[in-house]
């Protein structure tokens, strides 16, 4: 069972260690392992959501709270001059942990259209 959590599942279920910038009941604030940018955080939800497309209605407190979540920490983190906030639902997007997490991006200009 556990060989098919993915690593995100992992660290929810405690079974490998990492830094917290922040948790509570239902999602933890981790640094990426690879930043794209200064600041770099996930926010990811305890509960195993693949992606939002196969969320269903009952997740909808969950997601808002993740939302609500990264611009908490976004506020204390200070991230004044502006931050961006990415899910990559799908390969195509650039999806590569199927556990749903948003990206939280700050410290450098971001283009548009995202690349
Ligand atoms: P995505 O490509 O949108 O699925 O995002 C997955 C992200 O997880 C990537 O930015 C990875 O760098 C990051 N990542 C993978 N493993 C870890 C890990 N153990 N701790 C922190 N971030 C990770």
């Amino acid at each position: 069972m556990s060989a098919s959590k993915t690593i995100f599942q992992k660290i929810a279920d405690r079974e490998i260690s990492t830094t917290f910038v922040y948790e509570d009941d239902l999602c933890f604030v981790i640094r990426d392992i690879s930043p794209q940018a200064p600041t770099h955080l996930l926010v990811v939800p305890k509960a195993p959501v693949p992606r939002l497309t196969e969320s269903t209605e009952a997740d909808t407190a969950l997601l808002g709270h993740l939302l609500f979540t990264a611009g908490r920490i976004a506020r204390e983190h200070g991230l004044d001059g502006g931050f961006r906030i990415v899910i990559n639902n799908g390969k195509q997007a650039g999806e590569t942990v199927p556990h749903l997490h948003l990206h939280l991006l700050a410290g450098r200009e971001f283009g548009w259209p995202p690349g």
